[in-house]
């Protein structure tokens, strides 16, 4: 199958790197403190980790750094090391006379509601409450706590207060239906649930405690205790015995709860992924690595400066608001905007309103929420003060090079870098980005691995490519974020990452490196296409179909085809008010064989309304590929699709055809 690797004939350019607009200024890292820095964290990765880890404050310091292995494997960091992450994320702040210092500034759904303002003071207060509450209900070191909240300050807050009592947190997305929650509720078999009464997204109700009510129906699903903070004083049934009003609850516990002392490869969280290829992963992270790497990337990758705002606008649900919205901003001691809304309520201007209400300097958002905000035209930008902003990033999937242009000119008028950062729930944190200070960007690249990360591509059969090319994602060394098992399943984590390729961890991910050192994300290596021979990758078809003027969003499948072995299969989504008939097709056919050529020009396009996403965003190219191969009944697992009603539409399109 080698083979299939071949480039094509025609050799990509390697496309021009943007200078960054921050380069020559005082960053947290120029090009050559990168360049020494990476240089040092391979040939030394344990005095380098070792200087990151005084980033904390350990009860025990850890004389052990790296201790692992991929084959067998078995990943330690620091595991002599003694720490509490809440401590770190928290107290010691106020300890160190920076109580004062603001921590979240909550932004309600509703802008016309009352937001809310906390120091890393008040912060620490709320989670030593909270934690109080669960420990009076029961909650200890090692149990699992479920916590099902909408973007409140209770949502991190509850986090911490896990951490902080050394019970592990499994946060499952305020989105996802009864039977998602109880799913994930009996895989890690936890006791506890911490809720709100309801959400508000966009402003309508989300029923967050009935959701946990019909998944307690369920057998399996079996708990000891469900805290309930009132949010938005809706009309909700109590279980006598089993659920509990937080305010009731903290209303006397003890004014103080000391931090667990826990040891570094104690388990911090369970995380369950987002299911775009298949049954979500409870993926497990412990406390110390995970520690060192958020508060270590969020530095360099975020360039964070105190006094400076800060906003990832990510759901607590999703690794992205774990790493960068609790953990690592917290242990940096930033100040931050939690938003418990979305970006299109109550009009297309609402996140830049946000930026301009709270002066935001660093926003980091998805290329999903780009792309549907760039839908909608510049006016809704240029309607709001933009000034405050110095940094740009993106997360959760490839970036468009048109969506990368528009972030970058209409959003950042120029003026700030866009910092695309490439990861996944199984790394903890940001593996590939450019750092601000240090590289030159490339609309649609990652960038260049961060410190002490090794990428490896390779082709089907495992040997090593070296230069530019295309290939199968790994990393060769362990990092300290990486996940150190699925939850339950340690068989699985190994033959999920670590038996395609023996030795090596696989991303699952496909990439091309060009000669200059940058990483390009090409799609998931299942989702590649194979056209006559020809190694394609969806994000490449998908960004010349985005790139016509007309369309807004699409999405690349292959489908078995008689002559080329498979055909491309485009689904397509028109911008507001456009509509395709027989010559616009032909047009946009035509426009994806001038942009990359004659081969990867589109068999079918299927117009379609919307695309079938995760609810985290992301498109499900695995539901695609059925449909598209007519094959409606073993769609697999959709329990995380965001509107289950598309794939009907799609089924349908597929069939009139
Ligand atoms: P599952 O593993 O259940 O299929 P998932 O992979 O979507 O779900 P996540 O861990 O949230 O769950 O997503 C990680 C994946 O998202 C990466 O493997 C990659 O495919 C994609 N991704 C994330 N960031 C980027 C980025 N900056 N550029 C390109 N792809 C990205
Ligand atoms: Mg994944």
């Amino acid at each position: 199958m080698s083979d299939s690797l071949e480039k094509t004939t025609d050799e990509p350019e390697v496309p021009e790197t943007i200078a960054s607009p921050q380069q020559g200024a005082d960053t947290h890292a120029s090009s050559s403190d990168y360049a020494a820095l990476y240089a040092v964290s391979l040939s030394d990765p344990d005095g380098f980790w070792s200087r990151q880890a005084e980033r904390l404050d350990w009860t025990q310091v850890p004389g052990t750094i790296a201790n692992w292995s991929y084959d067998p494997v078995a990943i330690k960091w620091f595991e002599d090391g003694v720490l509490n992450i809440c401590h770190n994320a928290v107290d010691r702040h106020v300890a160190a006379g920076r109580g004062d210092v603001t921590a979240l500034i909550f932004e309600p759904d509703d802008p016309g509601a009352a937001g809310r303002t906390l120091t890393y003071g008040e912060l620490q207060a709320e989670v030593i409450r909270m934690a109080g509450a669960l420990k009076k209900l029961g909650a200890g070191k090692g149990d699992r706590v479920t916590i099902y909240m909408p973007m409140i300050v209770e949502g991190a807050v509850a986090m911490l207060a896990c951490a902080r009592i050394g019970a592990i947190h499994s946060v499952v997305f305020g989105g996802f239906s009864p039977e998602a929650l109880a799913g994930r509720i009996e895989d890690c078999e936890s006791k506890f649930v911490v809720c709100a009464d309801g959400g508000l997204r966009g402003g309508k109700g989300v029923p967050l405690k009935a959701n946990v009510d019909a998944a307690l129906a369920k057998d399996g699903a079996d708990v000891d205790a469900v805290l309930v903070v009132n949010h938005t004083d809706s009309d909700i049934a109590m279980t006598e015995g089993r659920d509990h009003w937080y305010h009731e609850v903290a209303a006397d516990v003890p004014s103080d709860c000391p931090c667990e002392p826990m040891g570094a490869e104690d388990p911090l969280f369970i995380l369950y992924t987002s299911g775009s290829t298949g049954k979500p992963k409870g993926v497990l992270h412990t406390t110390g690595g995970y520690a060192v790497w958020v508060a270590t990337t969020f530095h360099y990758v975020f360039d964070y400066k105190p006094g400076e705002v800060f906003w990832c606008s990510a759901d607590i649900g999703w690794v992205t608001g774990h790493s960068y919205i609790v953990y690592g901003p917290l242990i940096n001691g930033a100040t931050e905007v939690m938003f418990e809304g979305v970006p299109n309520y109550p009009d297309h201007g609402r996140f830049w309103q946000v930026v301009a209400k709270h002066k935001v300097n660093i926003f980091y958002t998805a290329p999903t929420a780009i792309r549907a905000l760039m839908r909608e035209g510049d006016e809704p930008v240029k309607a709001h003060d933009r000034s405050s902003l110095r940094l740009l990033g993106t997360v959760g999937e490839p970036i468009n090079p048109e969506a990368w242009r528009w972030y970058y000119d209409v959003v950042g008028d120029a003026q700030s870098p866009i910092i695309d950062t490439w990861w996944q729930t199984e790394t903890g944190g940001i593996m590939i980005t450019t750092l601000p200070g240090a590289h030159g960007m490339k609309p649609g690249s990652a960038g260049k691995p961060f410190f002490g990360i090794q990428p490896q591509l390779v082709d089907n059969d495992g040997a090593v490519l070296d230069g530019a090319t295309d290939g199968n994602l790994c990393i060769t060394a362990s990092w300290p974020g990486q996940a150190r098992s699925v939850y339950g399943d340690h068989e699985r984590f190994i033959q999920t990452y670590f038996s395609t390729y023996k030795g090596k961890y696989f991303t699952g991910d496909g990439c091309r490196r060009d000669s200059d050192g940058y990483y390009w994300i090409t799609g998931r290596v299942d989702d590649v296409i194979n056209v006559s021979g020809h190694r394609m990758g969806t994000a490449e078809v998908e960004s010349a179909l985005v790139s016509h003027p007309k369309v807004a969003e699409a999405a690349v499948v292959g489908y078995p085809h008689d002559i080329k072995g498979q055909g491309i299969y485009c689904y397509v989504t028109l911008n507001a008010g456009e509509e395709a008939d027989d010559a616009f097709t032909a047009e946009l056919k035509n426009h994806v064989r001038t942009e990359i050529g004659p081969i990867a020009t589109p068999d079918h396009l299927h117009f379609t309304p919307a695309l079938p996403k995760t609810r985290s965003g992301k498109i499900m190219r695995r539901i695609l590929r059925k449909i598209a191969e007519n094959d409606f009944a073993t769609l697999g697992d959709t329990s995380t699709l965001a509107d289950p009603n598309v794939v009907d539409t799609l089924v349908q399109g597929r069939m009139n055809r």
